[in-house]
């Protein structure tokens, strides 16, 4: 790209580079004055006034942002989008849609999601007791559906019962042959009919890397041999009629469309036969697997999906159909599980950059007549890059730069003379690069060189409590400045967090066209912050996250937009003291302090310190213990 003065480049520019309309599904976009902004129906308020206003508060950086509204909006999206769906396609049968809690398990977000999901009767997928009592204590709509994945003891299946008589529709999906006697045990003593579903192992094979889910080896679902146990056993009982739900669950992130499709029309066989087993089904769960496109390439990659959302609800509603009144079938209940589609986009991560570290020449000396030959050879292959001989200048300036640390190690060669070897080499390596920018085809070697050469910004976050998945399974996240894009960036840079381990960085980002190995940023301002977002963090990143190095939970706010451009902050949760993260690896503060104390104690009575001092020092101690746990500054 061009280098644009100041006046050439537009917040389109920065748009086109960092892609925020083609992740941002409609709520991220740009302002005029360079922010990012938050938009749902006409309202848009940008992130950074929302910064300042915890600030004010006395929020410190990190913060997990949460916007309400993004999450009404997406439920309202997906509801409809079934809806309209079953409306044009004639279907006859209902959508009823369930969150998995798992997906995000935050009080929060499991409140919010039952709220604003009341009217469509939006219900909850359990997978433990835990989750199910969230469910249960969560959800005010009777009617609403609840269903009970993985592995149901007495007491969840109890919890579950009862549920039915609350008036919830609660449904037990069994997944393995044993959870169907203690079903069958628990709703004769407690005389409650069970709403009975079965999740059956697909062998269609789901691409994309989140996906072992699916195929034989499946570590869920019953196989057919299995599901025939089951219709027996029931049958026997003659409980057949409890049966009601086919469940099937593909995986998560599926991007490529033709995989849905085929896993709907396999789920259909299952349940046209057992139907004519005699089962009583009237609803079909088709689990998960709904995709969020975090790199917007609209493409079957594993960051991305092939399909829309209208597509998704269009070609399941229109499977189901045509398989259906082929067999004669009548048209079930659909309900789809979506987890990572739901609450995705409501989470933005802030974060403040607290230095940068850059692999640029510093001053060099002039040349001198007396110079270290090392230093003599260097300013020559300086002098005399050439295109066509690239590869080899190279090449020469790595044997010199590796000469001049040697004899540096042989006490040959002082401190000085290697700093500036060390200045020139870098200075080549940059030139080099100028070059390469010209040149049709780059040396395999000179790659790499924009990535050795790229900046390093320290981010004032931990990636293994905020952003566990980049480093577990190398999932990328739309990462962007959220204010001076208006301004061209003149940086590449790579992030790393203040966790102090090699393994905490971000060195993959999501590009135009490819993945990138560097993302650009704009120069740091003295005594100005800047703040980077990484959004569409609300699924499975909340969770997941540990304590590394004890950094512990960050700060969360949740703000509503207002229609009039203004935000309120609903809920503001303190992320973890110092001494929350200590006792959760089992230190007592309290003690703690004690042998503090003792230890300060100790000094004064060997003179080291006075009594006041003392005092001084155990008052800071105890503030410390309340702080917060990431980097703060002094205001
Ligand atoms: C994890 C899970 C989901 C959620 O899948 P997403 O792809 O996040 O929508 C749904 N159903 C089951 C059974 C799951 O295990």
């Amino acid at each position: 790209m061009d280098q644009k003065t100041l006046a050439q480049w537009s917040t389109e520019d920065s748009a086109e580079l960092y892609g925020i309309n083609r992740w941002g599904n409609d709520y991220f976009g740009l302002l005029k004055d360079g922010k990012v902004s938050a938009k749902v129906e006409n309202t848009q308020v940008a992130l950074l006034d929302i910064v300042q206003g915890m600030i004010e508060r006395d929020m410190q950086m990190p913060v997990l942002l949460r916007i309400e509204n993004i999450l009404d909006a997406q439920i309202f999206r997906l509801n409809k989008a079934f809806q309209n769906a079953i409306e044009t396609l004639e279907y006859r049968g209902q959508y009823r849609g369930v969150y998995p809690i798992k997906v995000n398990q935050q009080a929060q977000v499991v409140e919010e999601i039952a709220d604003f999901g009341a009217r469509f009767q939006h219900g909850f997928e359990v997978g433990s007791k835990p989750e199910m009592i969230a469910a249960l204590a969560t959800l005010a709509e009777p009617g609403s559906l609840i269903i009970c994945n993985g592995y149901k003891d007495e007491e969840f299946i109890d919890l579950g019962l009862r549920a039915t008589k609350l008036g919830f529709a609660c449904f037990f999906v069994i997944e393995t042959p044993s959870e169907l006697p203690i079903i069958i045990e628990r709703s004769k003593a407690l005389g409650i009919s069970p709403a009975i579903g079965v999740r059956v192992k697909m062998t269609t094979k789901v691409s994309g890397h989140w996906n072992t889910t699916s195929g034989d080896r499946s570590v869920f679902g019953l196989t057919t041999t299995q599901l025939i146990d089951v219709v027996d056993q029931l049958k026997s009982e003659e409980m057949l009629d409890c049966l009601q739900l086919l469940h099937c669950h593909l995986g998560s992130q599926i991007p490529d469309i033709q995989d849905i499709r085929s896993g709907i029309a396999e789920a259909c066989r299952f349940y046209a036969d057992l139907q004519a087993e005699g089962a009583k089904l009237a609803y079909i769960d088709l689990g998960g697997g709904l995709a969020v496109d975090y790199s917007g390439a609209q493409r079957n990659e594993d960051q991305s999906r092939n399909y829309s959302l209208i597509e998704y609800c269009e070609d399941i509603v229109d499977t189901l159909k045509q398989t259906f009144d082929k067999l004669g079938i009548d048209h079930p209940t659909i309900v789809t599980e979506s987890g990572r589609a739901t609450v995705a986009y409501t989470s933005i991560l802030l974060f403040n950059i607290l230095d940068t570290n850059t692999f640029e020449p510093t001053a060099l000396p002039d040349a001198c007549d007396d110079e270290d030959d090392i230093i003599k050879n260097m300013r020559e292959i300086r002098a005399d890059l050439t295109p066509r001989r690239l590869q080899e200048n190279y090449n020469d300036a790595h044997y010199y730069r590796n000469e001049a640390r040697a004899q540096f190690r042989r006490g040959l060669m002082d401190l000085r003379t290697r700093s500036v070897a060390e200045n020139l080499f870098l200075d080549i390596m940059h030139a080099i690069l100028a070059m390469t920018k010209e040149m049709e085809r780059i040396p395999q070697d000179l790659e790499g060189l924009k990535v050795s050469l790229a900046d390093i910004y320290y981010g004032n976050f931990s990636l293994f409590q905020s952003l566990p998945d980049i480093w577990a399974i190398k999932q990328q996240f739309p990462i962007m400045p959220i204010h001076r894009l208006n301004e061209e960036p003149s940086r590449e840079a790579v992030i790393a967090d203040i966790t102090c381990d090699c393994d905490g960085k971000i060195d993959s980002f999501i590009g135009a066209y490819e993945t990138q190995p560097t993302l650009p940023l704009h120069q740091l301002h003295d005594g100005e912050e800047y703040y980077l977002g990484v959004f569409l963090v609300g699924a499975y990143q909340e969770t997941l996250g540990d304590l590394h190095n004890l950094f512990g939970d960050t700060n969360i706010v949740s703000v509503r937009l207002n229609e009039d451009g203004s935000y309120d902050f609903v809920k503001e949760i303190h992320g973890d003291t110092i001494a929350d993260v200590l006792s959760y690896v089992e230190f007592q503060p309290k003690e703690l302090l004690t042998r503090y104390r003792n230890t300060a104690e100790r000094a004064v009575r060997e003179g080291r310190i006075t009594a006041r001092e003392r005092a001084e020092m155990i008052n800071a101690f105890n503030e410390s213990m309340r702080g917060y746990t990431y980097y703060e500054k002094e205001n």
